[in-house]
Order: C-alpha cells, then structure tokens, then sequence
C-alpha cells in the first residue's frame, strides 16, 4: 500500500506529463499552461500534500467545504480558484479566500462581487463561465452564459469596482451539438476568447479541461486547466 504523498506524486507525474506532451504536440512552451488541481471533496491534509509537491494553484466548487480548508491552508503559497456555480449569497466568504473567481455567468453575480471586492479592499480576477450548449439569453444547466452573453459581462466587469474581467472558463457540455466533442467545444472557446480580447486585451485567461479532456484544451489554446479526478482520485460522491 503507497502512502497518499507517493499516490498524489504519481498521479501528478503522470497529468504533467499529459499537459508537457500536449504543449509540445500544439508547438506551445510549457509555461502557456498553468495547472490548477481540483481538490473538492478532499482533505486539508491533501492540500497541504499537493502544496509540498510544488502545486501553486487548487481550486474548490462549494463554499461550504471550500471556507474552512483555505482557511486550514492559509499559511501554504497558494492560489485558491473558486469554479462552482456562485450564489450571491455566498460571495462575501468566497472572497475570504478565492483568488480568482472562474464562474461569473449574470449581471446580479457582477454587483454582488464588487460590493464585497469593496468591502475586502480587494481587486478580483473574474472568468465568465460560458456555456457552450446554452441557447441565446440562458443560462447553462451547470451554470455559465450563452455565448453571445459573454461581451455585456465583460463590459460589466470592466465598469465594476474591484473587479477585472480576467478571461473565460467552460466545461464541455454533455449535451447538445458539443456532446462528446471536446475538441470542437474547446475551439469555440477560443474563438470566443478571440472576440472577447479584442474588447478587453488583459481578459487572456482561457480555463478549460478537466481530467478527462484537459489534452484537448491544451491543444486548442487553453492558459489554465482544472485537473480533480486524475491527481486526487475518483471523488467518492459528486461534488
Ligand atoms: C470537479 C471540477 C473539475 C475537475 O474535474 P475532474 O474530472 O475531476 O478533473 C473541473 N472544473 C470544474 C468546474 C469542476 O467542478
């Protein structure tokens, strides 16, 4: 039986080596691609193992599980990313700890974010989740905008105090014309980035990837890929 340590040193062995082969593969440098490991549903003391290992980046989904374990990790150099669907209510402890925000997708969530960035004296990166199956004005099942959304919340970002329109997050739909297509829907992404930064050129964040796809995101032009599963293991219960 491995310790955890060897087991998250493995398995974060194997996924950079998926990421450096994709960046080579696409004709990018390494350093385009920023790691971000998924850690809901697990531990503090797997945090801390990641840390060790050289992991700069986590990401969590739920406040509830999220708040306390930053709070946990807070004497460890690492930079919480928050990539669950946001409730304004739950924004002002979000801000407690996130370092970027990759789930922006309505006008409400803008408004809510800035007054807390205010209050925290803060300035906050903000993604907006685009949902690529989303018909024009919805929103997606698992949250994000329709992408003709996209440029109204970017302006809005823009316009919000403490806040920065910082680039766009997806996850590849399970349904709809994408379904089962990850490349395509990382594609259309990156065209949409396209047009996004010709209206904000600092909204270069691209995050899109998961375990299961995240080569498909490098090779379409993704900065940053959100990788749970193949580093932590199969999560017990959804999260
Ligand atoms: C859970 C989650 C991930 C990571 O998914 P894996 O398949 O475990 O790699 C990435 N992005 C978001 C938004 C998630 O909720």
């Amino acid at each position: 039986m491995t310790d955890r340590r060897t087991e998250l040193a493995e398995n974060l062995a194997r996924v950079e080596e998926r990421i450096s082969s994709a960046c080579a593969a696409a004709g990018r440098g390494r350093e385009e691609v920023t790691l971000i490991v998924v850690t809901k549903t697990y531990p503090a003391s797997d945090v801390r193992l990641l840390a060790e290992l050289g992991v700069r980046h986590v990401a969590e989904n739920r406040d509830q599980d999220a708040a306390p374990k930053a709070a946990e990790c807070a004497d460890l150099p690492l930079n919480w990313h928050f990539v669950g669907q946001l409730q304004t209510n739950k924004v002002r402890s979000v801000l407690g700890y996130a370092d970027v925000v990759h789930s922006v997708d309505r006008m409400r969530l803008v408004t809510a974010l800035s007054t807390a960035a205010v209050r925290a004296g803060r300035e906050v990166d903000c993604l907006i989740q685009v949902a690529l199956d989303a018909e024009s004005g919805e929103r997606g099942e698992r949250g994000g905008v329709a992408p003709d959304g996209v440029l109204e919340l970017a302006d809005a970002l823009a316009a919000a105090e403490g806040l920065r329109p910082a680039g766009l997050m997806t996850v590849a739909p399970l349904a709809g014309p994408y379904a089962g297509r990850p490349r395509a829907a990382f594609d259309r992404l990156m065209e949409i980035s396209t047009g996004l930064r010709a209206a904000h050129p600092a909204a270069n964040m691209v995050s899109a990837g998961m375990s299961a796809d995240l080569d498909d995101a490098v090779a379409a032009g993704a900065t940053h890929v959100r990788v749970g599963s193949a580093v932590l293991g199969v999560r017990p219960r959804l999260g």
